[in-house]
């Protein structure tokens, strides 16, 4: 069983691949936005890749990191947590595929500041956003400078963390 955590506007199609979360992980991401307040938050997916070193979109570790800008408007991966997580990773046999971060005032939708950082093709950047009541998870691929929604499912197994 699947369910989609927020109905997506506008879009007809999905770029791959449909980034799997398990309930687990989904509210492990929301608690460290929320932990982050006032400021953005952010952490490191991993999981693994195909023979082109594509995410499957599975996701097999959540990795809660610091935001070492320490700001409400930016956010950029401690590099100490970023290493550590890539070790973390590479010791399971999978990759870092993904970075979420927090929007606190503004919806779950790639600032222009996210598109010039996002140095990362294959990776799969997820937004949360605060501004309203309810958090708003969604996930995206940005290659050279465009945005492209892709799906997001939660999983109801437990089988990973
Ligand atoms: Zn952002």
């Amino acid at each position: 069983m699947a369910r989609h955590p927020g109905r997506p506007h506008r879009h007809v199609s999905f770029a791959s691949p449909t980034l799997r979360i398990t309930e687990r992980q989904h509210r492990r991401i929301l608690a460290h936005c929320y932990d982050g307040l006032p400021d953005e938050a952010c952490g490191l997916l991993a999981g693994p890749v195909d023979g082109r070193d594509e995410p499957t979109g599975v996701v097999s570790a959540v990795y809660p990191c610091r935001n070492a800008e320490a700001s409400a408007r930016t956010y950029t991966v401690d590099s100490r947590d970023l290493i550590t997580a890539m070790r973390d990773a590479e010791s399971r046999g999978d990759q870092l595929i993904g970075v979420f971060h927090s929007h606190t005032h503004t919806v779950a939708y790639p600032s222009p500041t996210d598109v010039e950082q996002a140095m990362e093709p294959a990776w799969l950047y997820v937004i949360v956003s605060l501004k309203d009541g309810e958090p708003v998870l969604r996930s995206y691929r940005i290659r050279a400078g465009e945005i492209a929604e892709v799906a997001v499912v939660l999983e109801r197994s437990v089988t990973s963390s």
